[in-house]
């Protein structure tokens, strides 16, 4: 029987009040309809928002350590039950089992870390102007939280916003993806388990521009912390200035992997391979364009077009299967749409361009990994995101012009760079306009401990990760207190 992925409010799995659920569909063979997300208007929206709020006094005067220790339970859930989560990723996400397997397990690392932070909610003691005061800052939970986040991360991207927010305080209100709702229950019910008390997290599934917009608009929601496309997150950043609210988002990349004429070309080749086919492009750290140097392209090229005729495309859940599937047609169609724009432009199709059909492929939303020579900087193609397993490789002369192409686009969240040569390290280091580098390894993967985000329009507000994650989730008291109540040292101002 079909699946009904229900919304979580106060503790109880119950339905959306829409009309319209929201099918499942697996993107491996499109004819399988894994289940049906119900379909949540306002009502319901305020309904979980009133949840959390209730929930709010009690969550926030429980010792900060003692729900790390909550947090900490739910990640040691995730390891537990990584076999049946992934699977269900693989099935509706489509990545292979074994992507799906190290999202889990990125997960649960960063909860792991994310709890241990709620013994480190520090604020500082800051000397006073004024004789016999003592001063101090305080750092202390919102309220209720609104956390949106995408498909192509289902596990691990709300797992890593709801950690800090439910570590720092916070009650919370997840609207996970439509193309994904069984992982966000799987996810939502980690938490639970964990020992999350009832109304403290509450799941929202159904449509962004119903449900999302609610939870963007409701007055008792104090802040939001999106990941997604470009296009909603610059409008939910817009709606947050009007209302008055923080927004936290994370959006798209164009990441550049520059390959210097002293680097090693084979690691760049398989580093390139791994970021651009990885997840089937379908990550906002993958790898987009490759910025060659003239003298070792044709070398890269060769290689890298044979890194893609060993890809093999296919349902994620079979073990000889190294691709999977676009989500959901939306999104395949949108990366055909870039294939058919590529050769407009004049770029020359050295690998892929096209669907993969062979035996089975045909019910599923394959893609053939593509390679892309001849491109130019100015090219749509090379400045804007495709999100499929797509690569346009760019020719250049030295770093300098690397450089200037690599930074030529509107977003900075990731990029690399091979050479062996320790001054272009640095040059590099210097001159690059990306929240993340890598020197001499992919453009993909980060670790929990760190910090993780953007520059340029690709992030808005505090980077998620490591020990800045808890920046936005909490806000400062600044405290005077005056211990001898004589005003001995009078206030100046
Ligand atoms: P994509 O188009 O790749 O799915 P989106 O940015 O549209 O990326 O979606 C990311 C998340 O944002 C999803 O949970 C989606 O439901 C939600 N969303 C989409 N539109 C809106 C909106 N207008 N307001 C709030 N949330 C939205
Ligand atoms: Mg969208």
């Amino acid at each position: 029987m079909a699946e009904q992925f229900l919304n979580f409010i106060d503790g109880e799995w119950i339905a959306g009040s829409g009309s319209n659920p929201i099918a499942d569909i697996n993107p491996a063979d499109t004819r399988e309809v894994i289940g049906h997300a119900t379909d949540s208007l306002e009502a319901d929206v305020d309904a979980a928002v009133q949840a959390a709020h209730g929930a709010f006094a009690s969550w926030r005067s429980t010792p900060a350590p003692v729900r790390g220790q909550i947090v900490a339970a739910a990640g040691r859930l995730f390891l537990e039950r990584v076999d049946q989560i992934a699977e269900v990723l693989t099935r509706e996400e489509g990545k292979i089992l074994a992507e799906a397997k190290g999202e889990v397990r990125k997960g649960s690392n960063l909860v792991e870390f994310l709890a241990g932070e709620s013994r480190r909610l520090n604020g500082e003691t800051i000397p006073s102007e004024m004789s016999k005061t003592f001063a101090y800052t305080l750092r202390v939970p919102l309220g209720v939280v609104g956390l949106i986040t995408p498909w192509n991360f289902p596990m691990a991207i709300p797992a890593w916003k709801i950690a800090p927010a439910l570590v720092c305080g916070n009650t919370v209100v997840l609207k996970g993806a439509e193309q994904t709702p069984w992982v966000s229950q799987l996810v939502v019910q980690a938490f639970v388990d964990a020992g999350v008390p009832k109304g403290v997290l509450n799941l929202i599934q159904g449509r962004g521009e119903t449900a999302g917009a609610a939870l963007v608009e409701h007055p008792l929601v104090e802040a939001i912390s999106f990941t997604g496309s470009t296009e909603i997150g610059h409008h939910i950043y817009a709606r947050g200035a009007a209302l008055g609210k923080p927004v936290q988002c994370e959006l798209g990349g164009k990441n550049p992997i520059i390959v210097l004429a002293d680097g090693d070309v084979d690691m760049a080749v398989a580093a390139t391979a791994k970021g651009a086919f990885g997840s089937t492009g379908q990550r906002c750290t993958a790898t987009s364009r490759a910025i060659v140097d003239a003298r070792v392209h044709d070398q890269f090229v060769d290689a890298l077009v044979r890194e893609a005729g060993l890809v093999v495309p296919g349902n994620g859940l079979n073990p000889a299967t190294t691709m999977g599937p676009s989500v959901d047609q939306d999104q395949f169609d949108k990366v055909h749409e870039y294939l058919a724009i590529g050769p407009g432009e004049g770029v020359e199709t050295r690998a892929g361009g096209g669907r993969a059909t062979q035996g089975d492929l045909e019910f599923g939303l394959f893609t053939q990994p593509t390679v892309w020579t001849g491109v130019d900087r100015s090219m749509r193609i090379a400045r804007e995101e495709i999100f499929g397993p797509v690569l346009s490789v760019l020719s250049v002369d030295g770093i300098e012009e690397a450089l200037s192409v690599a930074n030529d686009v509107e977003y900075g969240l990731t990029s690399s760079i091979y050479t062996r040569d320790v001054n272009k390290v640095f040059e590099y280091i210097d001159h690059i306009e990306t929240g993340m580098l890598h020197v001499n390894s992919p453009t993909i993967g980060g670790e929990a401990q760190l910090p993780f985000g953007g520059m340029k329009r690709t992030g808005v507000g505090p980077r998620e990760q490591g020990p800045t994650a808890i920046e936005f989730f909490t806000e400062w008291k600044t405290v005077y207190i005056d211990y001898t109540g004589s005003m001995r040292g009078g206030n100046l101002y």
